[in-house]
């Protein structure tokens, strides 16, 4: 069970208090995560997730698990079973699993008893002109020609429809409401469609599928939910939905309560474009750790802990708003600060010689595991003649200000010793720097010296002889523009595209015991960010690392900023 702080006061649960201080509901509050298995859940939905199942959870009521099934042509397992997978993983156990198709005969006899009180007919129009026919809002619409089709007539029709006599697409159901209401989805929409499609639970045995509008609040009504929490593109369905629980004369009436979708900076969420990528081979897989899917923060590194705090801070609001993906990686780090082990990695490796240190010598230095967690103990680290360090703390003609190693200057290697450098080693063909000749100061043991003098400059580093070759993968944003959902809908939205999003370095040298680490384990590389060993593609005789997030913190840097402006 995840531990949840209680949450932060917000509208919903303001009218959750409301409506429990009038004495409803009597059995409790029950909410639902209605989630269409048409694709992977993204971190739009964990806040919808955190939001359903937290406040079933405050409130100790329920929160079921609903598949919104009512599309077959897109829906299938697959996208059922990573969705369980990852509600699960974010912590939160449904108390029932329920598909909307589970009430297919159901849904089919409201619709009749609907047909029989007049309040639904068969319309034979075809598409286009039931939707010229639906009008703008400014005007009425037109009543379709077969809206006075008497109720016997609409129910053979219909009857014929669910029994396979007519092509797909040519009648659909309507409800008859009100074709002169400002809200178009008023104007009698359509309840049934006829779509020979396979579904994946139902399988062939319908050929009519029920519409959204006339699914949902139907089952919310058959699984007594109390507040039906969905995003605010539903607000203007809300009369639609009270408008078929009053109709259909049901007992138990859920509240539709909407709030604000989460945008994330630099993010696609929508499942569609998600798909594209997918189908495109633009990404690698749903769990490509630059996808926004749950199953990707997952494999990119991110714990359910730290998702569960976003989704809590950024709070539940009535405005849509886009939210910085650098506090999201704000709360990751907050999490993988407390949690994850230090090692050392090089990702990319220069070779360091000592020239006065014994060739056949090993020794190991105790190093800390986590200093900000006294319990994770220490490791023992080995230490030769020939390390690693990485490339970038070298520098031969060093810049004002450069600290790290450069000739004849002194620098610590992390745990160990001082090192001077004394010579480097060139390829006789390009001229570049392959080696660095260094001498350590013996004395130096652990990191400091007799005579307490200082340096500036502190190094990570491997022992050669005893490093593991590893792989890691450095990922940046997918999209190089803050908000790349505000694109047209057309093609384009792919040029924004980042092609630096991923960057594969094949020869890094990581210290020995991580080639114990399991998939998934994850780690601080000191001076470098929060890795962790990668879900699919890590094997012990051939590590691979993501980098999770860097240990620049952009978000702090920019709160400290506006506190200073
Ligand atoms: P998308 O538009 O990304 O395809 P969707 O809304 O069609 O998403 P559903 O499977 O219908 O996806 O969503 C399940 C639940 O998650 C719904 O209640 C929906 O409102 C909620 N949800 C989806 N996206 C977000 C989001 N970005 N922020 C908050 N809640 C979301
Ligand atoms: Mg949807």
């Amino acid at each position: 069970m995840a531990d949840i702080q209680p949450s932060s006061r917000d509208f919903i649960r303001d009218i959750i208090d409301a409506d429990l201080a009038r004495g409803l509901p009597a059995h409790g509050v029950a909410t639902r995560f209605p989630p269409e298995p048409n694709g992977y859940l993204h971190i739009g939905h964990a806040k919808s997730i955190c939001l359903n199942f937290g406040i079933a959870r405050e409130y100790g009521g329920t929160c079921n698990l609903r598949f919104d099934d009512t599309n077959p042509t897109k829906e299938e397992v697959e996208y059922v079973e990573s969705i369980m997978e990852d509600v699960r993983w974010l912590g939160f156990s449904w108390d029932g699993l329920y598909y909307a198709s589970d009430y297919f005969e159901q849904l089919y006899r409201w619709a009749e008893f609907l047909i029989e009180k007049g309040l639904a007919y068969v319309d034979d129009s075809p598409a286009e002109e039931i939707s010229r026919m639906r009008g703008a809002p400014a005007m009425p619409g037109t009543p379709s020609p077969y809206r006075e089709r008497p109720p016997r007539e609409s129910l053979d029709l219909f009857r014929r429809m669910r029994a396979g006599e007519f092509p797909d697409g040519s009648r659909v159901l309507r409800a008859r409401i009100d074709m002169a209401s400002p809200n178009l989805n008023m104007r009698d929409p359509v309840l049934y469609r006829i779509r020979r499609a396979t579904h994946h639970r139902t399988g062939d045995d319908w050929c009519i599928y029920p519409m959204y509008d006339f699914a949902h609040g139907q089952s919310d009504a058959i699984e007594g939910i109390t507040h039906s929490i969905c995003t605010l593109e539903f607000e203007n369905h809300r009369p639609l939905y009270d408008w078929f629980l009053e109709a259909l004369e049901l007992p138990h009436r859920p509240r539709q309560i909407e709030f604000a979708r989460l945008n994330l900076t630099y993010t696609m969420m929508s499942k569609r474009r998600l798909l594209e990528l997918v189908r495109e081979k633009i990404v690698s897989g749903w769990d490509d750790p630059r996808m926004p899917t749950i199953s990707g923060l997952r494999r990119r590194g991110y714990t359910p802990e730290a998702i569960r705090t976003f989704a809590d801070r950024i709070g539940v609001a009535k405005v849509n708003s886009t939210v910085d993906v650098a506090f999201l990686e704000f709360c990751l780090r907050e999490d993988l600060n407390r949690k994850a082990p230090r090692v050392m990695a090089v990702l990319d490796p220069l070779k360091v010689t000592i020239t006065n240190y014994p060739e056949d010598k090993t020794e190991t230095f105790p190093a800390e595991n986590n200093p900000e967690d006294p319990a994770a103990g220490t490791r023992l680290l080995p230490f030769g003649r020939t390390l690693y360090i990485e490339r970038e703390d070298f520098h031969e003609n060093p810049p004002r200000g450069f600290f790290r190693l450069s000739p004849g200057k002194e620098i610590r290697l992390k745990h160990a010793y001082y090192i001077t450098c004394t010579g480097v080693v060139r390829d006789p063909a390009t001229g570049d720097v392959t080696e660095v000749l260094c001498s350590y100061d013996p004395e130096s043991r652990g990191g400091g010296t007799p005579d307490g003098r200082k340096v500036k400059g502190t190094s990570h580093w491997v022992s050669a002889r005893h490093a593991v070759d590893a792989e890691v993968r450095l990922y940046d944003h997918l999209f190089t523009q803050p908000d790349p959902q505000n694109t047209p809908d057309n093609g384009d939205w792919k040029d924004l595209l980042n092609p630096a999003s991923l960057q594969v370095l094949k020869n890094c040298k990581v210290e020995p015991g991580l080639r114990e680490a399991a998939p998934g384990a994850k780690f601080q590389f000191l001076r470098q960010g929060y890795f962790c060993a990668d879900l699919q593609d890590h094997r012990r005789d051939r590590p691979v690392f993501n980098r999770t997030v860097t240990l620049r913190d952009t978000w702090a840097k920019m709160q400290n900023r506006t506190r200073e402006s």
